[in-house]
């Protein structure tokens, strides 16, 4: 990698367990809302992904359009920013083939994002994501929690190895694979800052029937950093998450990350409708609800998070 002239930047590879936890106590410490980033998925598919394509497979062969998403967020005043690896883990690589690609792509997504931060300067957090396997967890399924550990490890460990500050598991519905994603992250990272958040789409719990409550419990039990919500049915399914999860859990810091609205099906596909001006109301519902972590998911762009930015007047320079 060339260098820019910025003197303080690191060479590419793994930061040191220390500048992680610094990096998040410097960026949540205070107190104040932080800005997470929007839609990867809503941005490829505008970018020419096709449906039926594997994502993480462009950031090799598109690292310029997966950097380009990033900035852009970044722009809007995200702080903590995800790579383009929700579908990165061997056994949802396996439905297209690319099953002994989980290192490659795992590390080069980790490795682009932290270019693209590095180059903007600031105080940006690098966050490695993972998302579920696809499989259901044993008994109900077939996939044994040893092997999901390994499953997970293995993504962590490349996402680490490119440079990510904090690993976000996301889009969880079982308790049980989420807490295989957190021991997976910290057989290779004990330290890591983790988010965890799952989603609530079945009347306010996760399609596995766990509850706000519940899972924020079992979540600061098995050592996330903070808990949340993601994805879903919009924002007026979500705040009542997140006060939920303030109610059980009064000292937890809590994460909102939003579809842009209810998802409506056109032409076969998932479509998401909500305006900007929707999203920074959200936002700053989700802020009153008890939220920290603040951000959007599929259907949103850089326009929702500026909005939400100016509704929670975070520094968008910064
Ligand atoms: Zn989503």
């Amino acid at each position: 990698m060339t260098d820019h002239g910025h003197a303080e930047r690191a060479a590419p590879g793994p930061v040191p367990p220390a500048v992680q936890r610094d990096r998040w106590a410097a960026l949540l410490g205070s107190g104040a809302p932080v800005l997470a980033d929007g839609a990867m998925g809503t941005m490829l598919f505008s970018s020419g992904l096709q449906f039926g394509d594997p994502p993480e497979v462009w950031n090799v062969t598109q690292p310029d359009v997966i950097r380009r998403i990033h900035r852009g967020y970044r722009g809007a005043g995200s702080r903590i920013i995800l790579t383009n690896t929700f579908g990165g883990n061997r056994l949802r690589l396996s439905l297209h083939g690319n099953e002994s690609r989980a290192t490659e792509l795992n590390q080069m997504a980790a490795i682009l994002l932290r270019a693209e931060v590095d180059a903007a300067g600031g105080t940006a957090l690098v966050a490695g994501d993972i998302g579920p396997t696809g499989s259901i967890m044993f008994p109900m399924g077939l996939l044994q929690v040893d092997e999901a550990v390994d499953v997970f490890a293995e993504q962590a460990q490349a996402l680490i190895a490119g440079g990510v500050d904090l690993i976000w598991i996301e889009t969880m519905s079982d308790l049980d694979e989420i807490h295989a994603a957190i021991d997976g992250v910290r057989r290779v990272a004990p330290e890591i800052p983790i988010i965890a958040t799952m989603t609530f789409d079945t009347r306010g719990h996760t399609m596995m029937g766990v509850s706000p409550e519940r899972a924020v419990r079992a979540l600061i039990e098995w050592g996330a950093d903070a808990i949340g919500g993601n994805c879903g049915n919009g924002p007026d399914e979500i705040i009542p998450v997140i006060a939920k999860m303030r109610a059980a859990a009064p000292d937890a810091l809590l994460v909102g990350k939003s579809n842009a609205g209810m998802p409506e099906l056109v032409d076969m596909k998932a479509v998401y409708k909500a305006e900007p001006a929707v999203m920074a109301d959200y936002a700053r519902d989700a802020r009153a609800a008890g939220a920290s972590i603040i951000g959007a998911c599929c259907g949103s762009t850089p326009a929702h998070l500026s909005a939400m930015a100016v509704a929670l007047g975070v520094d968008r320079a910064g």
